[in-house]
Order: structure tokens, then sequence, then C-alpha cells
């Protein structure tokens, strides 16, 4: 792997801006010699303190969210132009909790991606199969049709921008990881798609993180695989000690 790899912590509906605030402070001493690069996404309440807390840092702000619209009679929505001019630098679409606790279908997570790099934004656009989906062996099915129609009508200049996370749901929050050679089976299986319907030239330089219960303990086994760009954390990225040595060890 000769890119740089990203380690993307999502923080979900946790903490308040203060906590956000003295976790940053607490976490940027501790990886100023990262060879990875360092995306949070904290909650919208947290965002603002967060970006001025990440600043002079290599920590990278994003969001976890964003509505398709630039304004408008959206109630309790956030818009990309609002993320964008508090400092916003990437958002994640597609999360699976997006998908199956909010319901959000692919050709709204395909808008608001379109949204996003409109509004210049990097979009890291989530994909992944349910336990059901993977006992019926519809991985690479469901996994080519989130991809496809996520980035359906962007040109290949959009697409580029954007970066891939697989998150298999059933190892989301779980405790249960893909073992890394699930995780590189698939990877590699999804950098073909990239290929296939983008091109070679853009599969190259995409970053595609693997996302699913990673650990300071597993962490580096899924890192030393061919086609693991780096990880997209949850739980693990709560704790500013564990994040930091899942951030040193990618
Ligand atoms: C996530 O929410 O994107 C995630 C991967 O969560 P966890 O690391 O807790 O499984």
């Amino acid at each position: 792997m000769d890119k740089k790899s990203i380690v993307a912590g999502n923080w979900k509906m946790n903490k308040t801006q203060l906590e956000a605030k003295e976790f940053i402070k607490n976490l940027a001493p501790l990886i100023q010699s990262a060879r990875a690069s360092v995306y949070i996404s904290p909650s919208f309440t947290a965002l603002q303190e967060s970006i001025l807390a990440a600043n002079n840092t290599n920590i990278i702000i994003g969001a976890q969210n964003m509505h398709d619209e630039t304004d408008g009679a959206f109630t309790g929505e956030i818009s990309g132009g609002m993320l964008k001019a508090l400092g916003v630098e990437f958002v994640i679409l597609g999360h699976s909790e997006r998908r199956h606790v909010f319901h959000e279908d692919s050709s709204f997570i395909n808008r608001k991606l379109i949204r996003a790099l409109k509004d210049g934004l990097q979009p890291i656009l989530c994909i992944g199969e349910t336990q059901k989906e993977r006992e019926e062996k519809k991985t690479e099915i469901v996994l080519e049709e989130q991809f496809l129609k996520g980035i359906q009508n962007l040109s290949k200049k959009d697409a580029s921008n954007i970066i891939i996370a697989y998150e298999p749901v059933w190892a989301i929050g779980t405790g249960k990881t893909a073992t890394s050679e699930i995780a590189e089976h698939v990877h590699s299986f999804i950098r073909k798609l990239v290929v296939k319907h983008l091109d070679k030239e853009i599969s190259k330089n995409m970053h595609i993180l693997y996302g699913g219960s990673v650990k300071p303990q597993n962490v580096e086994e899924l890192m030393q695989q061919e086609n693991i760009d780096g990880v997209l954390v949850g739980g693990a990225s709560l704790d500013y000690k564990v994040f930091a040595q899942i951030i040193n060890k990618a």
C-alpha cells in the first residue's frame, strides 16, 4: 500500500462540545508522528468546538450526515453548505445506521453525495451487507448495488474524490470483526468494482476503509492487507488513548 492510510473516528451520538474539545486536546500530542491521516466526525453540536480544537493539529473534522437540499423546509436537517461554512472537510454518507435505522435509500444517499461534492466536502460512502445477506451469499450483489447507486450520475473526476468504507453491518458495534481474510477478499472485490465502473487509475488512488469493531488488537493485521487503506472506527474512537493506539498502529 503506497498511499497514506486514513483512520477515521465516527463518534455517533456521543460527546458534548466540551467533551469533544477535551478529547482533541488530549489526542493531538499522542499522534504527532502518526503516518495515517486522522479524521474525526463529532455530532453537529460539537463540530465548531472540534474544528477550533483541531486547528494546528493533524486532525481533520467531518460530519456524520447532511441533507441533499441546499436550504428550505426540512425541519431538523443540516445542509452541506452550512457544514462547509463551519469549516467541516468531509461527511460520512450511507452509514448502516442511516440506511437501516433511519431508512435512507440509495437514491437519497446518492443525492447527498452529489451535493456534498458540489459543496466541497469529501464524502465517505459506507457500503456493507447484513448478516442475512452474507448468509444468503448476496454480499457481492449488495455491495455492487450500493456502490453503483451511490456513485450514479457522478463524473469520473467527482467519483475520484470519494472515500469508500466497507462496513459489514454484522460487524458494527457487535464486537464481531470480519477476519482480515474476509475483509481483504471484499476490499479486493470493491477495488475491482471501481475498475469496472470507473477506471484503473481511480481504483489505484481510491481509499477503501474497513469498519466494524476495529480495535488496537486487530488494526495492524487489517492494515497489512493489500486493499485495506485505512479504518473507520466507531466505539473504539470514543476513548482518546485507545483511538491514539489505533492511529499509531495504522
Ligand atoms: C461505525 O459506526 O462506523 C463502526 C465501525 O462502529 P464500531 O467500530 O463500533 O463497530
